[in-house]
């Protein structure tokens, strides 16, 4: 087999180094109401795990991302509801990351997924954007009722503003924010309003030519994959 993160030969789905890597990512307040509970930190093998995901469609890679969300789903969670990938990034990238996120997770835990949020056709990525504009990711509900203490499901955790734009659209039912992984820098306490909580730099170990050696070695990787995507593609996204 070879590992989902790095794609070296190995035993299992990651490899030793890989699964060392992993960082357990403690609780952090996404907004009023709203908790966000992450399965990773974003960095290392867990990001390049989201990525392998989330730009190249390999579906394999949600196995042990949602593994680490299922152990923190709290009890009280009554409902799985994913945030929806723009409908033409999803159609581009050929995955709606949450939404494979969320069966998975309901096949763990038996706990149901509820399509509360119509996905739209597109919206502008948050990198670089103000804070403003950061704050108007458009959500519509779909008219599906969600139930009290309904968790949202998406895959990263940036600055917050998506999760936060679909708790309000589901009118703040959802109070947990389940994520596969969230940035270093959103740590417990700090305020989401107040810009402690920001985009994490992603200029730290894995630097510009470390991305693209991975995303070439992955690229190699998906070449018997279902779909193969250019590297150009494979950019972090703020959605
Ligand atoms: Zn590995």
């Amino acid at each position: 087999m070879l590992c989902l993160a790095c794609t070296m030969p190995c035993s299992g789905s990651l490899c030793e180094r890989c699964r060392f890597e992993l960082r357990p990512a403690p609780e952090v307040s996404v907004g009023p109401g709203l908790i966000g509970v992450a399965g990773f930190v974003h960095e290392g093998s867990a990001r390049r795990l989201v990525h392998a995901l989330k730009y190249r469609a390999v579906f394999a890679a949600a196995v042990p991302l949602a593994d680490a969300m299922a152990e923190r789903i709290p009890g009280s969670a009554t409902a799985l509801v994913p945030v929806p990938r723009a409908r033409l990034r999803a159609f581009r990238h050929g995955i709606d990351p949450a939404a494979v996120l969320a069966d998975e997770l309901s096949r763990r835990t038996g706990i149901p997924v509820v399509d509360a949020i119509r996905p739209r056709l597109w919206w502008r990525r948050h990198a670089g954007r103000s804070r403003e504009e950061r704050t108007s990711v458009p959500f519509t509900p779909s008219g599906v009722s969600v139930p009290k203490d309904a968790a949202l499901v998406d895959d990263v955790l940036t600055t917050g503003a998506t999760a936060r734009a679909a708790a309000a659209a589901l009118e703040g039912l959802p109070t947990l924010v389940l994520v596969a992984t969230r940035a270093s820098r959103m740590e417990s306490g700090e305020s989401p309003y107040g810009g402690a909580v920001t985009v994490q730099p992603f200029s730290g170990p894995t630097d510009r030519s470390t991305l693209r050696a991975q995303t070439t070695k992955a690229g190699r990787f998906n070449a018997s994959s279902r779909r193969s995507v250019g590297h150009s593609r494979d950019r972090e996204e703020y959605e």
